[in-house]
């Protein structure tokens, strides 16, 4: 973390007093307000792996009703990577973003064959292994094997932007993401107070989540309104809000993908379905139109290991991998 490091020295959150209060504020409020959530008493990597997995697109709501279910199914990388990537999948049925599953899947096996089934306990070392980010690295580096090391996610940047703008967004004007992103981390690794990175993350996570929130923070309940400048300042607009993403009709196509491997999922007594009747199942208005859209999001999933196509003389079929 050698560059970290020396980024870190030129990122200026302002003064060390307005710091440390903000600090003290947030761990006080932490102890009162922290999030009961199953994950955070776990000391398995592998368990503490898959909620990080899952709680990356999905809601903690509903991780929650999914995240025993999961593990009472695979119980550890052992499992997991002997067990048929279709099987996984099918498991990760309403959690939505499923290629999460395949990702989790890919990375037991390659565990199991290179690694022993242990993860490495280094930031460096964790993100060489497939589908492991700087997040999901950090994450595992501090919450299992209790590195002090910053964890940033989408509430925790968002929590960081609105009380350091003077600091952290004048620095994010590039349009060069690795800036913008070292800059965010640069400041969150400058604040974590000594020996407590896990407490703090975890505290600025629940902020942003409970009280920070993106659409409506709660500014009058927040531990550290009197030292924001943004607070009862957030007024996003509903374009603001609407999220760029390709779709049709309006439509995200993640949701599309989402139809397809559900639409899999529940094949009765088949395996594998014909495209057409794919499309209008899950597009019921589907349209010759539609035809060259729709054929690039079955390349799509199958590159990403959520589909099996297969050419046959009447045309593609679709199933789930083996
Ligand atoms: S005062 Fe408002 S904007 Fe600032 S950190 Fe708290 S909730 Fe977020």
């Amino acid at each position: 973390m050698g560059n970290r490091k020396s980024r870190t020295r030129r990122c200026s959150l302002g003064p060390i007093r307005r710091r440390s209060t903000i600090t003290a504020s947030l761990l006080r409020w932490y102890r009162r307000n922290s999030r009961d959530l199953p994950w955070r008493g776990e000391r398995d990597p592998y368990r503490i792996l898959v909620s990080e997995v899952m709680l990356q697109q999905t809601q903690v709501g509903r991780v929650l009703a999914k995240y025993p279910l999961f593990l009472s199914r695979f119980p550890s990388f052992q499992k997991l990577a002997r067990a048929k990537s279709s099987s996984v999948i099918k498991a990760w049925q309403g959690m939505g973003y499923n290629g999460r599953a395949v990702r989790l899947w890919r990375l037991a096996r390659t565990l199991m064959l290179d690694g022993g089934g242990k993860l490495p306990g280094d930031t460096r070392a964790l993100q060489k292994l497939p589908g492991i980010g700087l997040y999901t690295a950090s994450a595992l580096a501090c919450f299992t094997f209790g590195k002090q090391v910053a964890v940033v996610d989408t509430n925790v940047s968002r929590v960081l932007y609105r009380l350091f703008p003077a600091s952290v967004r004048r620095r994010t004007v590039s349009r060069n993401e690795t800036i913008r992103r070292g800059d965010l981390w640069d400041a969150a690794a400058s604040l974590l107070p000594k020996g407590r990175a896990k407490q703090w993350n975890q505290a600025l996570m629940d902020l942003g989540s409970t009280i920070c929130t993106a659409r409506a923070p709660k500014c009058g309940a927040c531990p550290v309104q009197a030292h924001c400048p943004s607070a009862h300042q957030i007024n996003r607009t509903r374009a603001d809000q609407r999220k760029r993403e390709p779709a049709r009709e309006g439509i995200p196509n993640r949701i599309y993908r989402g139809r397809i491997v559900e639409a899999l999922r529940n094949l009765n007594g088949t395996s594998s379905i014909g495209q057409h009747q794919l499309a209008v199942s899950i597009k019921p208005n589907y349209r010759r139109g539609d035809r060259k859209w729709f054929r690039q999001i079955l390349v799509d999933l199958e590159r990403d290991g959520l589909v099996r196509l297969a050419r046959t003389t009447t045309g593609l079929r679709v199933s789930l991998p083996d």
